[in-house]
């Protein structure tokens, strides 16, 4: 039997950074970020594609959506990624910024 694996370049980097053990603050951050940003993204136009019935309890997309909403609150909002995110990317920067104001 024959499996083909789909997913996006974000999806491999993050399996790739996971398996290599390489996951970080910052990296893990990202992942989560992206992942349910554009879980948001395809839910919604997979709502829209239902109308009104897509608003119903009775179809499961309804769920799925509910769901994505607080996917982006748990675990740390989606905002605190971004700071999470921010302060890896400068922290080298930050660091460096210090030692200079000390000499
Ligand atoms: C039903 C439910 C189940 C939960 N289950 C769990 C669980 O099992 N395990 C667990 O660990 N936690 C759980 N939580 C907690 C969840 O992780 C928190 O709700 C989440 O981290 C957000 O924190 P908060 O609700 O205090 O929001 P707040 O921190 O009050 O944030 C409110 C808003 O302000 C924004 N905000 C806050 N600070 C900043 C900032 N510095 N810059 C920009 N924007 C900012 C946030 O992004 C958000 O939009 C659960 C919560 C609920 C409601």
């Amino acid at each position: 039997m024959r499996y083909t694996i789909t997913g996006s370049p974000g999806f491999f980097r993050s399996l790739y950074i996971i398996i290599k053990h390489q996951l970080t603050a910052e990296s893990a951050s990202m992942a989560k970020y992206s992942a349910t940003e554009m879980h948001n993204k395809v839910v919604n136009e997979c709502l829209q594609l239902f109308g009104g019935y897509g608003y119903m309890w009775d179809y499961p997309i309804a769920r799925m959506y509910a769901d994505n909403r607080f996917a982006r609150i748990y675990a740390g909002t989606n905002e605190i990624m971004k700071l999470l995110i921010a302060r890896g990317l400068f922290k080298e920067l930050f660091k460096q910024l210090k030692a200079e104001r000390k000499e």
